[in-house]
């Protein structure tokens, strides 16, 4: 099925400038702006973001108003500026280590996994709703997974993403979960693995069936 899923992602890959980068500051940026925010409006934030404060030690002197106002659009936007320049400043001081960053405030399971597979290798699958979803459907045929099965499934597949990636295999879930196995209206006809999905051969909804070719 991962196999699958890439040869689909080659030709449907979305291009984000920090999937360009293993960058920690960056990656956590990209991270905290994406949180409950379209991928396209956290685009615009974050290209802005990175050209006023391209690293830690200046986004830790930013002024708070300043950051609210670039993040205004996104919603959230004190609470962002907070937990960013307080990542910042961390970040800034130095000696964050790898398992340091599961400590900083603003970072939860999901975009710690995200970090260490963007930047630092590591073969564990970040799972947000998007691949939570993609994974409950394929692999039990239902909409979501429990919080003990994510835990599992993050480091389930290490032999795998070893071998293919871990980044490559985030990002290639990630877009088939936004463009094909969507929340609502699953589009399985189009989807690379329809053929391995419980979700599909099990008898998808009516509203996914029908889309099938
Ligand atoms: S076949 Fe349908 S439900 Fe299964 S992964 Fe693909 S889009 Fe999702």
């Amino acid at each position: 099925m991962t196999e699958a899923v890439l040869g689909w992602h080659k030709d449907n890959a979305r291009k984000f400038p920090w999937r360009e980068s293993s960058d920690v500051y960056r990656v956590l940026v990209a991270e905290k702006l994406l949180q409950q925010t379209r991928a396209d409006q956290a685009e615009r934030a974050y290209l802005e973001v990175i050209a006023r404060w391209p690293d830690p030690c200046s986004l830790s002197r930013a002024s708070p108003r300043e950051l609210e106002r670039v993040l205004k659009p996104l919603g959230f936007y004190r609470f962002r500026s907070r937990e960013l320049i307080g990542i910042a400043r961390a970040l800034c001081r130095g000696g964050v280590s790898e398992e340091g960053i599961r400590s900083l405030k603003g970072v939860g399971d999901y975009v710690y996994a995200a970090v260490l597979a963007s930047c630092f290798g590591k073969p564990i699958l970040a799972i947000d709703t998007n691949v939570a979803r993609v994974l409950a459907r394929a692999l039990h045929g239902r909409e979501s997974l429990t919080r003990q099965e994510a835990r599992r499934y993050a480091t389930a597949f290490s032999p795998i993403l070893e071998e293919l990636g871990p980044r490559r295999v985030l990002y290639a879930l990630l877009d088939l979960g936004s463009a094909v196995c969507k929340r609502i209206n699953p589009r399985c006809g189009e989807c690379p693995a329809s053929g391995l999905c419980n979700y599909y051969q099990l008898g998808a909804p009516a509203s996914a069936s029908s889309k099938a070719r």
